[in-house]
């Protein structure tokens, strides 16, 4: 039980670097099992996606084989993720109930753990939380119904049924998410769920047949009536809430911009300029994103350009499952 490393902060969640993904182990039955009995550490996750780290959320309290018992690749030892920092690291679906958990730890979402775990543990328990939802998920065949069998050390899930065969791999749902820019000011909307006073930048997914740019183009335009162009890729966090990727894009409103008018989806989109939002966050009279998300950091990162500072991060929300 010693903690990953801290490592550099890539400045928001879920996104450090450093795991070797090792994916030419993955079928190697021989070496996973050597791994696994030899020093091979399991991130703990519970069937509601919620990871085990000490109670203050500070480190991951991995699971090894003498905790499961168990070799690669079975359901509850549900996946190989990778070599780091020397160990081998492995998926590991737990019944909180089913076991007596150590004291000092507990439970948690990820997105309350995010600001407090080392980036790179919080990164590995993405990983973790994003292959067992997607195993949870394809259980059986979409093509004839029949159960699947998981293999490549919970990379594959192939149907059991000797004429369909259908093989499936781990999926990942792209979203874009855009700070709209026009001058000195910058679009942002606020969902009708939220707090009154939280302001975000607009997001939405990426629809089959569609680029990136398309989806940025539709997804303002629909939350805000607003036209865009030039739009610019920034960065992209892994958000497995349960499986996205968001997509992250700065994009000029077309000029003249027109009028805000406010889509299905939003309660409010409106624009903001520099000092409003530094000075607002900071009086609490807006509640910006939090440090761990990318849209704090588009939305900081245009501040400090033009107002030489970064606003103030708001709180985690946690969305109802
Ligand atoms: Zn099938």
């Amino acid at each position: 039980m010693s903690p990953v490393s801290r490592g550099d902060r890539p400045g928001f969640a879920f996104a450090a670097d450093g795991l070797d993904r090792a994916a030419d182990r993955r079928d190697d039955e021989d070496w996973l099992a050597q791994a696994w009995s030899t020093g091979g550490r399991a991130v703990a996750v519970d069937p509601h996606g919620r990871v085990l780290a000490t109670a203050d959320g500070s480190m991951l309290v991995p699971l090894d084989a003498s905790d499961l018992g168990e070799r690669p690749g079975q359901r509850r030892l549900g996946g190989f993720l990778g070599l780091l920092e020397g160990s081998a690291w492995f998926a590991a679906r737990v019944d909180p109930s089913s076991a007596p958990w150590r004291t000092g730890t507990a439970f948690a979402d990820l997105r309350s753990l995010a600001p407090l775990l080392p980036a790179g543990a919080a990164s590995l328990a993405a990983y973790a939380r994003a292959l067992l939802h997607w195993q949870s998920r394809k259980r059986y065949c979409g093509v004839c119904g029949a159960a699947t069998s998981l293999g490549s050390a919970g990379h594959k899930a192939s149907c059991s049924d000797a004429g369909c065969g259908t093989v499936y791999f781990p999926r990942t749902d792209p979203a874009i998410i855009v700070v709209v820019t026009d001058g000195p000011r910058c679009l942002l909307g606020r969902q009708p769920s939220w707090p009154e006073r939280r302001y975000s930048t607009l997001a939405g997914f990426v629809e089959p047949g569609e680029t990136l740019e398309a989806a940025v183009a539709r997804e303002v335009r629909e939350e805000s009536g607003i036209a865009v162009e030039r739009v610019c890729f920034v960065a992209s966090q892994p958000w497995p809430f349960p499986a996205s990727l968001m997509v992250g894009f700065e994009a000029d409103a077309a000029r003249p911009a027109g009028p805000v008018v406010i889509g299905d989806e939003l309660a409010d989109a409106r624009w903001f300029g520099v000092r409003e939002l530094i000075d607002g966050a900071a009086s609490g009279d807006l509640l910006l994103p939090p440090e761990t998300s990318i849209s704090y950091h588009l939305i900081a990162g245009w501040c400090e350009r033009l107002g030489g500072e970064r606003p103030k991060p708001g709180p985690v929300l946690i969305a109802p499952r």
